[in-house]
């Protein structure tokens, strides 16, 4: 019976009309995935899972600004597994919101200490998943992080894909408004690899878009691009937002996207997100008067 129900987990997996047999790969994939599920349930009770920073500079990619906190999943013998990994397991077993407030606090936490030690000009940004943005508790979690960590709520900022924020824009307009007046920054994520246009986005009550990885990338490749960044910056800008690139990996494209006239940035050329030691390292080494080229 247990065979038929993973066949027919295969079958309805691969689409309409479809039909599978049952055989020993697919018992294998049915047996690893039953395995994840238990690992991640327990990484949750045993809270296995650690923050890790990755800095944003600003315009001159000298300063720093703040950093962007990303889950990684440390499992007891020490691997290190990357957020791509689980993160739709966790919203499909209905961890996430556990999870991701886990994440929220651990991060307002984090950074609340690193202005208590005089970093007062530096915010942090957490990921929602869209599971997180349909909880009406979303807004009274987010005050009470705040609040138990003493971070003044315009050092945190909130990133939210695109795609997430058009499933259901009335709904998301509201949720967004509601978390937004607690003085919280908003960010929409991986701009450029949805369908929405700014005419969309100027209904959300946001403070930054975030150009995807990917469009950056193919930048100084493809002429078109460009002119669709410099257009999309304009616009971000006549619409009071702030303008963060992200998968900054060369120097040329931060040139590129700095006349441009992007705010922030962030990528590999900086730095790769790092554990929150080394990343207050980083950043004490790149404030007010510690930058290469002082004064921030
Ligand atoms: P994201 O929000 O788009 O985060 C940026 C990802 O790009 C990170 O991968 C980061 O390490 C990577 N990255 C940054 N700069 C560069 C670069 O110059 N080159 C390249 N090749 N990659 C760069 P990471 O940490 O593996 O996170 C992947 C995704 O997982 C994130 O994408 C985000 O969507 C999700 N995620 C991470 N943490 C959380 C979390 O706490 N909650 C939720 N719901 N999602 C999270
Ligand atoms: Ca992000
Ligand atoms: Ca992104």
């Amino acid at each position: 019976m247990q065979s038929a129900d993973i066949a027919m987990y295969h079958a309805k997996n691969a689409g309409k009309g479809v039909y599978h047999f049952f055989d020993a790969a697919m018992m294998s994939a049915a047996a690893q995935r039953q395995a994840m599920e238990r690992d991640l349930r327990e990484a949750v009770t045993q809270q296995q899972f650690v923050l890790h920073y990755q800095p944003q500079l600003d315009a001159k990619g000298q300063c720093a600004t703040g950093v962007e906190a990303l889950i990684r999943w440390q499992k007891p013998h020490g691997e290190l597994v990357f957020p791509n990994d689980f993160i739709t397991l966790a919203e499909e077993l209905g961890l996430i919101d556990d999870m991701g407030d886990w994440a929220l606090r651990t991060a307002c936490h984090t950074m609340g200490g690193w202005h208590r030690q005089g970093l007062t000009d530096l915010s942090v940004a957490v990921n929602l998943s869209a599971i997180q943005l349909r909880n009406a508790r979303l807004p009274q979690r987010i005050a009470l992080a705040l609040r138990d960590s003493g971070l003044p709520p315009q050092a945190l900022t909130l990133e939210i894909t695109e795609s997430v924020a058009m499933q259901d824009p009335q709904a998301s307009i509201e949720r967004l408004g509601a978390i937004r007046a607690l003085g919280v920054r908003l960010a929409i994520d991986d701009f450029g690899t949805g369908y929405s246009s700014l005419a969309y986005l100027k209904r959300l009550p946001l403070d930054y878009l975030k150009l995807d990885r990917a469009f950056v990338q193919d930048l100084e490749a493809d002429s078109n691009h460009a002119a669709i960044f410099a257009a999309t910056i304009g616009l971000a800008h006549n619409l009071g937002l702030g303008v963060v690139a992200e998968g900054v990996e060369t120097p040329g494209q931060q040139g590129y996207l700095a006349n441009l006239g992007c705010d922030r940035f962030q990528g590999y050329l900086f730095s790769r997100a790092v554990p929150a030691a080394a990343a207050l390292e980083w950043l004490v080494a790149h404030t007010a008067n510690n930058a290469p080229a002082a004064p921030c």
